[in-house]
């Protein structure tokens, strides 16, 4: 089975006023295709920093990040965004849909910005997406007129969009009720079992225990892996 994640030594430092703060040490993890892992840990731990480092979103200090097969370190800004488009699909605690365009224009947006799909395919397939999580209905409107769950199923439809390997979450469920959650949290089993490989940062005991695989942070360090 080969690695979609792939982390040696890594580590990250923010400069501060008070001089540079060590918030990664010495971190190494390896993930398997298909695999569904938790990252789980105190406020404060560094999840948020790591998952940032898989994205590309910001950079390891020193280290190697490898993402489905390609080292990241490599990358510049522009090679990065458009890898990340193609490569993985992020979700967000707080949704970041783009609030002027409508949800399926959203989901239509990683489409375009990485050419993925024939431009005549690109609508059928983002509302073929939102079908999926349940929201063709609310195609149509802006985010704003949709509940947060809704806002959330948008996101992942949207993550969905280019057909990536990797999915990866920082608290997607932290700002949903807990029965809204719980449905969220069912539509990522259910793309595990359809063979992506899912990373989600959760601060939810419960929905941890129901993941296959729990890495946990502590003080910038994985204490179980
Ligand atoms: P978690 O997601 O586990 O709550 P974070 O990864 O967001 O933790 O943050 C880990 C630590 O790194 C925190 O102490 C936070 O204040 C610090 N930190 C995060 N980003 C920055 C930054 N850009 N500059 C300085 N310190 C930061
Ligand atoms: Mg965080």
């Amino acid at each position: 089975m080969s690695d979609v994640i792939e982390i040696e030594h890594l580590n990250k430092e923010f400069k501060t006023d008070a001089g540079a703060v060590r918030i990664l040490r010495d971190v190494s993890l390896t993930v398997a295709r298909g695999e569904f892992v938790a990252v789980v840990g105190p406020s404060g731990s560094g999840k948020s920093t790591l998952i940032n480092m898989l994205t590309g979103i910001d950079r390891p200090t020193s280290g190697r990040v490898m993402v489905a097969g390609t080292n990241l370190n490599r990358m510049n800004e522009n090679q990065m965004a458009r890898w990340r488009g193609r490569n993985i699909g992020v979700i967000f605690q707080f949704f970041q849909l783009l609030p002027t365009l409508t949800i399926l224009e959203n989901v239509m947006l990683p489409m375009d910005f990485c050419n993925t799909y024939p431009v005549g395919e690109r609508k059928n397939r983002a509302l073929h997406l939102l079908d999926q999580v349940g929201l063709a209905d609310q195609a149509h409107k802006l985010p704003s007129a949709v509940s947060g769950g809704q806002q959330q199923r948008a996101a992942i439809a949207r993550a969905l969009a280019n057909d990536p390997p990797l999915i990866v979450g920082d608290e997607p469920t932290g700002n949903l009720d807990s029965k809204t959650a719980e449905q969220v949290f069912d539509m990522f089993g259910e793309m595990s079992r359809r063979g992506k490989t899912l990373m989600l940062v959760t601060h939810d005991r419960e929905l941890a225990k129901r993941m296959p695989r729990v890495v946990r942070v502590q003080d910038g360090c994985i204490v179980n892996a």
